[in-house]
This record gives structure tokens, sequence and C-alpha cells, in this order.
């Protein structure tokens, strides 16, 4: 039955003060000066914010407001938001509801509890938060959001919005050069837009509550496999169950009122895996836009009885959860870059933004490694469902024709004139040809990049902060060069082969689960495979990368080492829990378990044994299971001394490198013996619900 419907226009935006409300609600002259701000990155004076606060809270108060709050994105990967009331006091025991533009424009949560990387000084512990005027304030549960960037005393950014700002920024500033180049007058900047696949997991709540491993690592830390799983590829794409589709459903009512394009959502390969898709927008608001997914995902969850897992692997041996970060640039005025157009011209000039794209992701595939590197992508990267730890693009046989054939001055059917770099005109890419390859980790698809190996949990601001900084990087030495040449066409084709001679490397069409793939490309293309975080953060540090950084002023060298630090420092805390609560269930769940099913084995065994009858079964079960039993304490006992081993390290990359050389190998072959007890051990033993009940339950 089809629910009665309502007006998903009216819906959209309502509890958003974007543009059209101020339009509506500010006095002419200050939307005028705001949009300026907005638009143009002209500097917000108080006048300015006196006027949008008092406008901003007169709209929230009458939604229902009573509280507003600086919402930031701290380095903890979530957002962080302290409230504070509109109410004043006038002197006569009543109150008035008040709201000042230096309250909007600037924040002093006491941060001191936040993860600064050493940056800020105890005695100077405070952290300053300011309004972000480019994404729109919005209302949720009775608080006016005002999303705001974190910053301490002395101007060092302390959260993800600061740096991807700056490098949004960046990205403009060089293509824009190169737009000037091939005679572009009307646009004022670059946008880098994004759009973020969501993929989730829903579990029943009251068999979530069972599992402490859920609980605290949002992840399995035992489980056997199910007898069934994805093999019949029958959930994806599949039709949505009516409990699924009641959550969907509201799920995208609480996403539009707040503004979240929410557009496409289906069933994804796992049992129980789901995804949703918003329409793209910029980087900045994309990224506010997916916190807010993520945390409205979670919370309309609970609404529905059900849990939403983000983690990238919830469990072994099922597809884990990725974020597809589907990225491009566009000018203000609508035009993008990435989109091959129809004359000679505008295809030199996406061929342009193209091949330094090319040589972006070649010269720093280490940095879009080490962006997504976390405890819980470790697990995806690399294994047979997500894209490599080695980073390579995916151009299409199209693209890739043209590519070789501007290299090889052979030209490409010729329909149209020239723009004398060797290409004519550009095949269409229609989309079913392009998106085929889903093993690629940076795959163009038609008119963007899909950067495949963000992690589902991940803030997609580090991911994007690095494409737009590769980017800017690679715009400028063209721009350098093109802009000193006598002969512009001539330059940009030795420009254009030269350097797809020199990166074409990156360039892989083929399978990249398949295992000849690594050997490829790591000895005979040289390209750089960071298996795990520990592997791969460390080289945010290199000097490449900092001067890189720097150069473009999208993070400073105290910035870098002190992020190096707070992420290995996540990696490090995220093993210990794990270790922790794998312990502790070990311990005080499934062995106790496993000794009840022995006792009650070794009562049949006597009983037997006084009736006169056989008991060589029951015999060869208990032996089984005390062996593996055994096997599973002195395991306990290995987990627990690295455990203490790794805590008692104070260098935080060794820290980190224990965790994962010792910890989580102990972790993993604890839970080795205890998948295989799962089996063996009768159902109404076992302590917590199982893989099938888990995945089949919703
Ligand atoms: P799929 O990848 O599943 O085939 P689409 O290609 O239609 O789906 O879109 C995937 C995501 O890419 C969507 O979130 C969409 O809004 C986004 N997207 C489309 N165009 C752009 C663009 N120019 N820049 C950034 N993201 C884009
Ligand atoms: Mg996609």
């Amino acid at each position: 039955m089809t629910e009665k419907t309502y007006d998903v226009t009216a819906l959209f935006g309502s509890d958003v003060f974007n543009e059209a409300v101020m339009k509506a609600k500010l006095p002419k002259a200050t939307f005028k000066e705001l949009m300026k701000v907005i638009h143009e990155d002209a500097e917000l004076t108080l006048p300015v914010a006196e006027v949008v606060a008092s406008v901003m809270k007169d709209w929230a108060v009458e939604k229902g407001a009573t509280h507003y709050t600086h919402w930031f994105q701290p380095m903890t990967g979530i957002t962080a938001e302290k409230h504070d009331s509109f109410i004043s006091p006038v002197g006569d025991g009543t109150v008035i509801m008040e709201f000042s533009g230096k309250e909007l424009i600037k924040g002093e949560p006491d941060a001191s509890s936040f993860p600064s990387g050493g940056l800020r000084a105890t005695f100077e512990a405070r952290g300053y938060t300011a309004w972000d005027p480019t994404s729109y304030a919005f209302i949720k549960d009775n608080t006016l959001y005002i999303p705001t960037a974190f910053f301490s005393y002395s101007g060092e950014a302390l959260d993800k919005k600061t740096p991807l700002l700056r490098s949004m920024e960046a990205v403009s500033k060089q293509a824009m050069r190169i737009l000037k180049l091939f005679g572009n007058t009307t646009a004022k900047k670059v946008v880098a837009t994004v759009g973020a696949e969501q993929e989730y997991f829903l579990v029943d709540k009251t068999l979530y509550d069972k599992r402490k491993d859920l609980i605290f690592t949002g992840r399995t830390l035992f489980g056997a496999a199910p007898v069934k799983g994805q093999e019949l590829e029958d959930h994806y794409f599949g039709a949505i169950k009516q409990r699924v589709s009641n959550y969907m459903k509201d799920l995208d009512k609480h996403l539009w009122a707040l503004g979240v394009s929410s557009k496409t959502k289906h069933n994804e390969v796992a049992p129980a895996q789901h995804e949703s898709a918003p329409i793209f927008e910029s980087a900045n608001l994309a990224t506010d836009h997916n916190q807010l997914t993520m945390e409205i995902m979670k919370k309309v969850a609970l609404e529905h009885g059900m849990v939403c897992l983000l983690h990238e692997k919830p469990f072994a041996g099922v597809n884990g959860s990725g974020k597809h970060d589907n990225w491009a640039i566009s000018t203000d005025d609508g035009l993008n870059l990435l989109n091959p157009g129809d004359s000679p011209m505008e295809n030199a000039q996406f061929l342009t933004f193209l091949v330094a794209i090319i040589k972006a992701v070649d010269e720093h595939a280490d940095l879009l490694r080490l962006s997504v590197a976390t405890a819980g992508n470790d697990h995806r990267l690399g294994a047979n469902e997500a894209p490599p730890a080695i980073i390579s693009i995916f151009l299409g046989e199209e693209l890739t024709e043209v590519i070789e054939a501007l290299v090889s001055g052979t030209n490409v059917e010729s329909k149209h004139s020239q723009f004398d770099i060797g290409v004519s005109s550009l095949p269409k890419f229609p989309k079913d040809t392009t998106d085929r390859n889903r093993t690629s980790p940076f795959a163009f698809t038609g008119n963007k990049f899909e950067f495949r190996s963000v992690g589902s949990s991940l803030n997609i601001s580090g991911p994007n902060i690095v494409l737009n900084t590769i980017v800017a990087e690679a715009l400028e030495q063209f721009a350098d060069v093109l802009e000193a040449a006598d002969d512009f066409k001539a330059a940009l084709n030795t420009l254009l082969v030269d350097t797809i001679k020199k990166h074409k490397r990156i360039i892989f069409n083929g399978n990249g689960y398949d295992a000849s793939w690594v050997k490829e490309a790591v000895e005979v293309r040289g390209l750089p495979e960071l298996k795990s975080t520990v592997d791969a953060l460390p080289h945010f540090c290199d000097a490449k990368n900092v001067e890189l950084f720097t150069k473009h002023k999208v993070f400073s060298e105290v910035e870098i080492h002190s992020r190096t630090d707070i992420m290995l420092e996540n990696y490090s805390k995220a093993l210990n829990i794990e270790a922790l609560t794998t312990a502790e269930m070990a311990k005080k769940e499934i062995l106790p378990a496993v000794m009840m099913f022995e006792k009650d084995i070794c009562d049949v065994i006597i009983s037997k044994k006084n009736a006169g009858i056989g008991y060589a079964v029951e015999e060869a079960l208990a032996n089984k299971v005390d062996s593996l039993l055994t096997s599973m304490n002195s395991k306990i006992t290995v987990l627990e001394e690295a455990t203490v081993k790794a805590q008692n390290i104070t260098e935080v990359l060794d820290q980190a490198k224990c965790y994962h050389d010792e910890v989580f190998e102990a972790m993993q072959s604890l839970r080795a013996d205890a998948d295989v007890l799962e089996t063996i051990v009768g159902e109404k033993y076992w302590p917590f619900p199982t893989y099938e009940e888990l995945l089949f339950n919703v």
C-alpha cells in the first residue's frame, strides 16, 4: 500500500536558513552584502552579522528553537556541538530571546578535551569556532545549528573544515589560471563538487544490544560465517523489505527537511546492507551534509528499532561498507570542467584538466591512500571487495585511446576542425561503459572521478582536501608553463604529451582485484602499495608532502605533524578498545558458554557409562571442544600481554605498529578458535546472536 504523499518541495529545506529564506527575511542591503560573502569571498563585517544574527534568531525561534550551537568537526571524526540558549535576563526576573552578531560569528567552546596533537599547549587551551557562511545554518531538535570552523588561539586548524576550505581556494585559484588561458572570461571561481554515496548496514536493535563488540567497536569481533551469505547475489538492487523501506522513507523526510538532497536508495551487495546517495554540491556542503546524513541515519534507525552500522567492516567474510567520493570541478557559472565538451576547444580544455589530474594522482598516490587510512578501512582495502591498497586510475577504453593517440600524434576520428593538439573530437562516454569497472580505486565515470577507497564512516573532508590540493599543484605547474609560452597551442601539445608519457603508469583499466595486478603495479610500474594504516600515515610527513601542503597554504608543517599523530593515536585507540572487548567477551561470555556445553556432554558420558552404553561420539566431541578451549584460553593470555605491551609504548608510531603487528594478530588468532567453537557448540549455549540472526533479521 502506498502511503498518502506529502509535498516534498514544501518539506525540502524547511529547517534551513537558506538563500531563499535569507532573501525573504533579510533587508535588501544586508542580503546583498551576505551574498558577496558567500559567493565572492568578501569579508564579513560585524554590522552585517548583527542584522543576520537577529533575523536568523527570529526565524529559528519561530520554528521552535530555544538554543543555538556552533557546530564543528574536530579531529575525532564526528561532529561536536555545545548548546547555548537564546535567553537573556532583562533584570525584572524575565528574559528575552537574544542572539548577537558576535555570537553568530565566533564561539569559544572549552576545547581542551578535543584532540589537537599537541597544537594547543595546556596554558592556552582555548579553541575558537568561526561561522562558515558558505554552509547554511539549520534547525535540529529545537536548536539552531551554525556550521563553523574550529581553530586555535594562534590560528592553527583544529578541525576538518578549515583545511578543506583552504584546499578549495587553492584549486580554484589554479584552475582559474588555466581557464583564463583558454579564454574564459565569465567564471569568477572554480568550485570542487562532491557527491558521497553512503553505504550502511541495518541490524535489529534487540540483537545489537546483546553484542558488546557491536556496542563498543561498531563491528563484530567474533562470528562464524553464516550458512547463507551473499553468494546468491540476491540482495544487490533487490526488492527493499518493508521495514527497511519504512526506514528509508523516514530518513528521506528528515534529510530533506534539513536540505540534504538525498536522491538514490537501494540494497547493496551484502545482506542487510544498503546505500543512500545525494545529489552533488560544493565539497564543503557535501562534507557537512554527509556528516549530518550519518548522524540522522543512526538516529532514525533507533526510532525504527534498528541500529545503523557505519563501520567499514561490521562482519568478517561479508562485504564491508565504503563511501564513493564522486569529485569534479566546476566554474561558479555551472561549467563542469571534467565534462568533455562539444567543440575542439572545449575538448582541449577538458584534456588539460584530465592530464593534470593524471599527473596529480601519480605524483601523490601516497596521499590519496593515506587520506582513507583508518583502522576500520584496513579491513577493506586490498581485500576482495574494495579497491586495492594501490592507487591507480581507470579511464575506460575510449578515453585511454584518446590519450594514447595524443602521445603517438595520430589523430582520433577527425570529424570536426582541430584545436591543434592532435585531438579533434572526443567520444561521448555513455555511463555504462565508463562505469563498468568497479575494481578501480579512482575511476573516471563520464564527467567526474569516483574515489572508491573511502571508508563508510570517514569524514570525507580528508580525501577531498588531498584531491583539491594535488590537482591545484598540477594545475599550477601547467599554468606556469603555459602562461610563459609564446605559442600556446604548441606549448600545450608538448606539455600534455610529455605529462602523459611520464605518468601513464598510473592508468590501469584491468581488474584491480587480480593478484597479477598487485605484482605488476609494484614490480613493473613501481606504484606504491601501502598495505595498512601504519604503513600509509607516516608518509603524510614526507618532505614532498609537507612542501605541497605548505605551498598551497592548506596545512602548516605543525598541522601536518599534529594530524599524523592524532590519526595514529586514533588507530591505536580503536585497536585498544577492540582488544579489550575481544578479551572480555572471550573470558566472560564464550569460555563459560563452552564450559557449560562441555559439562553437559560429560554428564551424558557419565550417564552412558553407568548404563553400560558406548560414548565414543560424546568423548570425541568433548575432546575436540576441550582442545579448542585450551587453545583459546592461552590465546587470551597472549592477547592481554600484547595489549599491555602496546599500551606502554609512548612513541605514537611505534605504538600503532605494535597494535598492528601484535595486538591485531593476537585478536585474529583468538577469534579463529572462537569461530570454530561457534560451529560446534550447541545453539542454545552460544552467548550472543550469530551472523545469521544479525544479517537476516531485519
Ligand atoms: P552511480 O555512480 O551509482 O552510477 P551517479 O553517477 O549518477 O551514480 O552518481 C553518483 C554520485 O555522483 C551522485 O551523488 C551524484 O550526485 C554524484 N555526481 C554526479 N555528477 C557529479 C559532479 N559533477 N561532481 C561531483 N559529484 C557528482
Ligand atoms: Mg557510484
